[in-house]
């Protein structure tokens, strides 16, 4: 009947999702995940991204862009590569957007792709509506409430008013999987159906590079081979558990939740 159906994420399961390795496990099948942020002014939006996936359970992360020292100098476990993202070696989902700048051509060299990718931040602003909604490989949108409306062509008040159609709108609209963020983060699916909504979001998570840190953990469990709404919802879920576990009532740092997300995986497969 067209009615939104809200489901709220559990703990178990968020637990069975969890993508742990076996001993068959090695880093490609892990997942190697793409990353395509960072820019001479913003070259902190990458370092939190691949801080966000590194941290998330990927077997490796591979960086492009002009932000490789600041990467690699943070997390010298990185892989870069040179010249454009199609031509980078073996990815099994891309992460595009935080602090991109206007580099329009890697974004849309991304877009192209065959496997999952993740737009978030500037990379909104810049992909091809047609092109999204051409892509044969999901896609996950993670706007804030700025984002999307500007996506969606509304007022922000709209989207803040009414978060549920706004979503589902978004997703119907790009073909593509949408987490919305906020106080309550929603991740809706393209096809209609249930609307995910994420419980363990904190305030504090309203902070300068938070979002940064959640693309990169999201594009580390698409990697993994999670569906793109599991992806997208178990990052949160993980996100909003880091942070409440590093907070304890008071403020954190972007990279503080990075640091924090192993011990909120852990806690989610104790308390399984
Ligand atoms: P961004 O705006 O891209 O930096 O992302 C901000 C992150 O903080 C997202 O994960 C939001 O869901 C989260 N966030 C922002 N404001 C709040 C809030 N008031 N309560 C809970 N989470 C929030
Ligand atoms: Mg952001």
């Amino acid at each position: 009947d067209g009615e939104a159906e809200l489901e709220a994420l559990q703990h178990h399961d968020v637990a069975r999702l969890l993508p742990v390795p076996t001993e068959e496990s090695d880093k490609y099948r892990r997942g190697v995940v793409g990353v395509v942020a960072g820019s001479a002014r913003y070259p902190g939006a990458a370092v939190l991204a691949v801080a966000g996936a590194l941290h998330g359970g990927a077997g490796a992360v591979r960086y492009v862009g002009p932000a490789a020292g600041a990467v690699v100098s943070r997390f010298p476990e990185t892989l870069v590569s040179e010249g454009s993202p199609g031509k980078a070696g073996r990815v099994q989902a891309w992460v595009a957007g935080p602090g991109l700048g206007d580099d329009a051509s890697r974004l849309a060299d991304v877009v192209a792709a065959d496997v999952p990718v993740l737009i978030d931040a500037d990379g909104l602003r810049l992909a091809d509506a047609r092109a999204v909604r051409g892509r044969a490989a999901p896609t996950l949108l993670t706007p804030h409430a700025g984002e999307a409306a500007a996506l969606l062509g509304t007022p922000r008040e709209y989207v803040e008013a009414e978060r549920l159609a706004a979503v589902r709108e978004l997703a119907a609209r790009y073909h593509a999987t949408v987490l919305l963020k906020g106080s309550t983060t929603l991740v809706a699916g393209p096809d209609g159906g249930a609307v995910r909504v994420n419980p363990t979001g904190t305030p504090w998570l309203a902070t300068a590079g938070s979002g940064d840190v959640l693309s990169g953990l999201a594009g580390s469990l698409l990697a993994a081979g999670l569906g793109v709404l599991d992806a997208g919802s178990v990052a949160a879920y993980l996100h909003g558990l880091a942070a409440r576990r590093v907070s304890g009532g008071a403020p954190v740092a972007a990279q503080d939740v990075a640091g924090a997300l192993p011990g909120a995986w852990a806690d989610v497969r104790r308390e399984a």
